[in-house]
Order: structure tokens, then C-alpha cells, then sequence
């Protein structure tokens, strides 16, 4: 199983969220849902950076 634990690089605050229930986990392993924030570039048509919700800070894929 993917360990998918991760931690803003700003503040440090934990970014895993809720549990995904088993029915609704996909083929990618993850086991709980992401707190961070995609941030999407509409030019290039994916997401180029993630923001934190709690220190709003950015950084890069
Ligand atoms: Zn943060």
C-alpha cells in the first residue's frame, strides 16, 4: 500500500485528510483524501503547483 502521508514544506501541518471509505478508493492506492489545494494552469492544462489551506503557501509539483 502507497504510504500517501505528506506535510506542508511551509508549516509543516499535516496534509492528509479524511479516510477514503474502501468503495470509493481507486487503483492508485490512496487511502485518505489530500488537504492541499491543486492550483491549475489553464495554458499548460494541469496542475503546476499545490497550495497549503492552512499557511496558504505554494509550492511546485
Ligand atoms: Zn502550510
Amino acid at each position: 500500500m502507497k504510504d500517501n502521508k505528506e506535510n506542508c514544506p511551509f508549516c509543516n501541518a499535516d496534509l492528509q485528510g479524511e479516510p477514503i471509505p474502501v468503495e470509493q478508493q481507486d487503483s492508485n492506492g490512496a487511502t485518505h483524501f489530500s488537504r492541499k489545494i491543486g492550483i491549475y494552469d489553464f495554458e499548460k492544462d494541469r496542475t503546476i503547483k499545490w497550495q497549503c489551506p492552512d499557511c496558504k503557501g505554494e509550492w511546485n509539483r
